[in-house]
């Protein structure tokens, strides 16, 4: 339905509304098993005009705003508890790609684009977007919010690395448009943000985050671009309206394998060393046994007796190639694995049918799920790489002792690994959150970070409280008042909404 937006001041503007409580019904869940979310509509802006008009009445209003991509997400971030959804779906284009030099280009997308959108029509035009989150139905806008990144992270990184300008709406209406390199912090952690009629001057917050990968709380470094502080905000400072992303030129000279270990700890003493002595590496992923034995119904030539295996993909191009492949059977022999016991691909038939066997874990995970009718406990914990093993270990320890099905799989490269617990009855899931917090805990107390590529949410206050403090939170909420003084953008989600009153 094409509705008029109630209270607006400007006639000519209509944009979509959903009301019917059916049909609006998905727009309360993602994939983080969130309940109970709640909204009086759901309005589906085609243009910015349509939002800075619908924003500003919302604001004058303070009816909480929670903005919508795909609703891909994990931990509850799009989930409206009250005020409306603004959907980004039917902003989904693909502006323009530009060639910059022969090593970069750039692509001009609305928000609404999906992972797949972009990466196919990059790819026609011989580029390719690093990043790629595996998840391909998410729009940038989403991954951009919540800074995702992909199984390929441990040589591209994350999101944020692309980002190279985006126009953003707050919520007093003022459009931002933010280009990397031009505004930066200064002083004792100050960053100005220019707008139509004056300049906000923003204090950031003085925790420090670790030096790895993560997506946990607001950004924050000394001299930081004010780009930077919008990647990862979770819905919670602006609309993303537009955003550019650098692009690199197709990497078609690859080769992968996949190595089964018959030792756990030889694989990921394997990976260690991989990562000082082999240069260009794109990733390293980790499968423990579970979920080898969950692949196996559909890969039955997974060697026997495999207590982990590696999937690891290397970069050729311009390098000596059979030095680089020496150095790989090298290394596999020096951790126990013959070569009868590696599937190695060169040809991008092979390389596809490997990230197939990668990206069938999360799938075979949402079966069980379904089936077992209750969430699954999942870690996105990462640790500083010198204690992997350590984190390993003590992973293996806890989830052993609990007697709850369970598996381990993710991004070792990064020290980034996915627990996954799936608990059967409510007894076990209980269990589980209580092993939960203690996994979270331990990679705290080792100078990690308590997410590393889903976001806070609605679901992690507590553990982002661990791990930066309560007075970590306050200075987030503080710094969120400011730029949304009506407070109404992406409540919940970082830390909790009531934070907001008491300051
Ligand atoms: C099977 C599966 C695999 C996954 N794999 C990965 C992975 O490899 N790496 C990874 O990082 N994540 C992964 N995820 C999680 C998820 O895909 C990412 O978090 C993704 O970035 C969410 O995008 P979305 O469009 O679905 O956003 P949503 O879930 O709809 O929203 C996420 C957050 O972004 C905000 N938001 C959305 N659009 C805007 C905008 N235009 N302006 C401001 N805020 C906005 C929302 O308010 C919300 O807070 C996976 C999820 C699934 C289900």
């Amino acid at each position: 339905m094409k509705a008029t937006l109630k209270g607006r001041p400007t006639k000519n503007i209509s944009m979509l509304i959903k009301k019917d409580k059916d049909i609006i019904q998905s727009y309360f869940e993602d994939h983080s098993g969130l309940l109970g979310g709640f909204a009086d509509k759901v309005y589906i802006p085609d243009n910015e005009k349509e939002i800075i008009e619908y924003i500003k009445t919302a604001s004058s209003q303070k009816k909480p705003v929670t903005i919508s991509g795909a609703g891909t997400g994990v931990t509850g971030g799009r989930i409206p508890f009250g005020g409306d959804v603004l959907s980004m779906e039917a902003l989904n284009k693909i502006i323009n790609i530009k060639k910059l030099s022969d090593s970069c280009a750039v692509a001009t997308v609305q928000p609404g684009v999906t992972v797949q959108q972009l990466k196919d029509k990059a790819k026609e035009n011989g580029w390719m977007y690093p990043p790629d989150p595996t998840e391909q139905t998410s729009f940038i806008g989403g991954n951009v919010s919540t800074n995702a990144s992909g199984s390929r992270g441990y040589k591209y990184g994350p999101t944020r690395k692309y980002v190279n300008r985006l126009r953003v709406i707050l919520s007093c209406g003022d459009v931002l448009d933010i280009s990397r390199g031009n505004i930066f912090s200064h002083g004792q952690g100050e960053i100005k943000i220019p707008l139509l009629k004056n300049v906000l001057s923003v204090s950031l917050p003085k925790y420090k985050l670790p030096n790895i990968k993560n997506a946990a709380g607001y950004f924050n470094q000394p001299g930081m671009d004010l780009i930077d502080l919008f990647i990862g905000h979770e819905g919670t400072l602006g609309i993303m309206t537009e955003i550019d992303v650098l692009l690199q030129p197709v990497t078609d000279k690859i080769f992968s394998g996949v190595a089964f270990f018959t030792d756990e700890k030889e694989s990921w003493n394997f990976v260690l060393e991989g990562k000082v002595t082999i240069p260009n590496t794109l990733s390293y992923e980790y499968f423990d046994s579970y979920a080898l034995g969950l692949l196996k119904k559909d890969y039955p030539q997974i060697p026997d007796a495999s207590k982990a295996a590696i999937f690891f993909e290397q970069d050729l191009t311009g390098q000596d190639e059979d030095k680089i492949l020496n150095k790989w059977i090298e290394l596999l022999e020096k951790h126990g694995v013959n070569q009868e016991k590696v599937w190695f691909a060169t040809s991008n038939k092979d390389q596809e049918s490997f990230r197939e066997f990668r990206h069938a874990l999360p799938e075979k995970v949402n079966e069980i799920v379904k089936k077992n009718k209750l969430p699954k406990v999942g870690t996105d914990i990462a640790v500083p790489n010198e204690h992997l093993p350590e984190m390993m270990e003590f992973f293996t320890d806890k989830l052993e002792d609990s007697d709850i099905p369970y598996l381990i799989f993710g991004h070792i490269g990064e020290s980034h690994l996915h627990a996954n617990i799936l608990p059967e009855n409510n007894a076990d899931y209980e269990k589980s959150r209580r092993i939960y917090v203690g996994l979270v805990e331990k990679a705290i107390n080792l100078g990690g970070t308590v997410s590393a590529e889903h976001g806070i949410g609605k679901l992690k206050h507590i553990f982002l409280e661990k791990m930066i403090g309560k007075q970590g939170l306050i200075e987030i909420a503080q710094l969120k008042k400011t730029i949304d003084p009506s407070c109404i953008l992406g409540l919940g989600n970082i830390f909790p909404k009531e934070l907001l009153h008491s300051l």
